[in-house]
This record gives C-alpha cells, structure tokens and sequence, in this order.
C-alpha cells in the first residue's frame, strides 16, 4: 500500500522546514542512514529564472533544507535540472539558488550529457534520453513544486520528473504526443522508466513543495501564487500528485497523470490504496484554490484526421501575444517546437503566430516572462461552451 507523508507547514524557516522534511522522511520509514557516503541527485523544479514569491520554482529554503539533511548524513548532494530554455547555469545564476549552491557548496551536474534509458513496460516511448546524472546517482530526491497546468491540470511529482530530458527536447515531444491524453502517456511512460527501468533500481522519493503552490494559469509566470501549506513526501509520484490535489480540493477526473496512472497500476491502481500519514487531508484541505482554465474538450483529438487547421481553429484554444504586456524578449520563438512563431517584419511588432503549424502545446505560453500570452477559444468553442 503506497504511503504519503503529508505534514502542514507555513513557512520556508530553514530550521522549522527541516524539521518537517526529516518527520516526512520517517513518516515514510526511509532511513536517512541511506544517504550515508551516497550520491544524492537532488531536482527541484527549475523549469526558468523567477524569484522565490511567484511560486514558479521550488522554493530555494526547501532545496537547501534537503540538501542539508543529505550532508548531515553523510551524503553528497548533487543538483540536476533541466529547465525550458535557458541553461541550468544562468536559471541559477538568476535566482536564490546561486546563493543556495555557493554557501552549500553543492555539485551542479551537466544536464545536456544524456543517454538512452529503455524501458519494456512503456507503452509508446520505450526509449527517452535522459540526463547521465540520474544514472550516476545512488538515490534520487525529486523536489517538485504543485502547480496547476493547462494540458495536464496539475503539475506535481510525475510530471516534474519532464525535467529529466534535457532543454528544448522537451518540448519537442509535444510534437510526438500532441494529444492532451498522449501527453499523459508519456509522461507515465517517463514515470515508469525512472521508477522501474533504471538498472540497477535506483529509490526515488517525491518530497513536494507545496507550502507555497501556484493556482491559475501555471505553471509559468501567468499562474498565482496559494499558500497550501503542506509538505508530501512518498516513494509512489501518482500518490503523491493525488493526495496534493486533494488538498487543492481539485477535481481528481481532470488529472490525467492520476487517473491515466492509477490505470497502469504502477504500485497505485486507486485512491482507496494510498495511506496518509501525519495531517489529514481534510484539515489541510482548502476551498478556493483555482484551476487552469480547462483544456478543450477536443484536445485529445489532436490526432489524425482530426488535427487539420480548420479543426484547430474551431475547437481549440490558441495562444494569443498580448502587445500591451509584450517586451519582444522572443523566448516564445525559441521553445517553440513546431516554428510556429516568427518575428514580425515591423521592427517593434509582437511575434506573428502561425495558428496552422500551431499544435497547442501552450509551451509559449508557459514560459513568457511577461504573462503576456493569452489563451482565445475557438469559434465553436464559445458556441459550444468547450
Ligand atoms: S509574447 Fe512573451 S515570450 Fe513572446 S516575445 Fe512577447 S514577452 Fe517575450
Ligand atoms: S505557438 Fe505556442 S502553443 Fe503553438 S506550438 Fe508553438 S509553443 Fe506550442
């Protein structure tokens, strides 16, 4: 029976976060003897650069607390992510990290150097190149931070693990699973490599930030900030993602990288399975926390014979450059998959989307710093209320 430590914690007070990690840690039964003279790939989210408050990124005090925790256990802390554009080192460089990893004196492994990890049980992506790091690591602490996400609802401990492949491959598999549901697929493919592929079985174990969550239009700079005032932790990542939803009081149906989990029964095939130790849920529960605006309801026929223009343009969202908020930085351009924007001829023009090459993966629109994308329904969309 998966378990999950959930305890509630208010604020990111280096000792008082400690504290609650190391409770996290035995809730769960790990020993953190384990970490004694290991390699300990620890990931947060550090999907760009963006200051602590906006909630995009996990917390630098909840990475330093964990890091701390491996040092006094002897372990080796070594930092590895992959964020959407901009390299590890200037995400860093960018942020509280760079004090975070100086004073610490943390290792900051390359996370372009990959290599193949295969895994029979996938259903569609039997082969993904991951970061070598992972591979190097005697145990793995995926940090995620619970936000909410336009093509996946939420994004927590399954989705986070996104951040194994490096750059802008990431978003190049958009293009190979383009279909919201296909997505998910993946993602549980990716979910299913890291937990069962790896040879020999590396333990990785989910420890969620999500004291300071964001609701809204996340994951990127168009989502708020909500305090939900908990930290997860757990072996099972779908576990993990189902106990924070609930918390968020969202609607668990909409998760797909839940629902679609539970189905593959990777440890976890329903939520009568999952044990919670420490707070309940019902305590820390809240009653506002706010949803992505939904995906179309005709996202998952974003597959042929369905993902022609016209079907595109009628059925689905498409992201719209807000001239008003728009600073020309052109970051939209470049994690663009599918070269579907181009700079404008006017000199000071916003970027011209081409809606016919679009596939709706809303990358862009995730990682403008400006929030200045905006998601427009399609013709039929308001006709049919999808
Ligand atoms: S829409 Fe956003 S990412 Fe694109 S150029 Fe404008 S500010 Fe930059
Ligand atoms: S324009 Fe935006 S939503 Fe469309 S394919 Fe490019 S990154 Fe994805």
């Amino acid at each position: 029976m998966p378990e999950v430590s959930l305890v509630q914690c208010s604020n990111y007070q280096l000792d008082h976060l400690k504290d609650k990690i190391y409770t996290s840690f035995s809730n769960i039964g790990f020993d953190v003897k384990r970490f004694n003279r290991a390699r300990v790939v620890v990931k947060p989210n550090l999907l760009m650069p963006a200051k602590n408050e906006k909630a995009i990124i996990t917390h630098s005090e909840f990475f330093r607390a964990v890091v701390q925790i491996v040092k006094e256990n002897n372990g080796t802390p070594v930092l590895v992510e992959s964020p959407a554009i901009h390299s590890l080192e200037r995400v860093i460089k960018k942020t509280a990290y760079a004090y975070v990893v100086d004073s610490e004196a943390v290792e900051v492994a390359n996370p372009a150097i990959t290599r193949a990890l295969a895994y029979d049980g996938a259903r569609k992506f039997k082969y993904i190149d991951i970061s070598q790091a992972y591979f190097d690591a005697d145990i793995i602490l995926n940090l995620p931070k619970f936000k909410t996400h336009g093509i996946t609802y939420i994004t927590g401990a399954v989705k986070m693990l996104f951040g194994v492949i490096p750059g802008i491959e990431k978003s190049k598999m958009h293009l190979r699973a383009p279909a919201h549901d296909d997505f998910a697929e993946f993602l549980l493919d990716l979910y299913g490599a890291m937990t069962y592929g790896m040879t020999p079985e590396i333990p990785i174990i989910h420890i969620m930030d999500a004291i300071c969550a964001q609701e809204g239009e996340g994951p990127g700079p168009s989502g708020k900030p909500k305090w939900l005032n908990a930290v997860l932790t757990g072996e099972n990542g779908i576990a993990v993602d189902y106990v924070a939803a609930m918390i968020a009081g969202l609607d668990i149906s909409k998760a797909l990288t839940v629902v679609n989990g539970f189905q593959r029964n990777y440890g976890v095939s329903s939520s009568d399975e999952i044990r919670v130790i420490g707070d309940s849920i019902k305590a820390l529960r809240v009653n506002d926390f706010e949803p992505a605006t939904g995906s179309s309801i005709f996202s998952n026929m974003l597959r042929w014979p369905f993902n022609t223009p016209t079907f595109k343009n009628l059925f689905l969202d498409r992201p719209v450059p807000k001239e008003e908020k728009c600073t020309l930085c052109y970051q939209c351009q470049k994690i663009c998959a599918s070269g579907a924007i181009s700079k404008s001829a006017g000199k000071n023009d916003i970027p011209e989307y081409d809606y016919k090459t679009c596939i709706r993966c809303y990358c862009c629109l995730e990682i403008c710093p400006e929030a200045a994308i905006e998601k427009e329904k399609g013709m039929f969309q308001w006709m049919l209320g999808g």
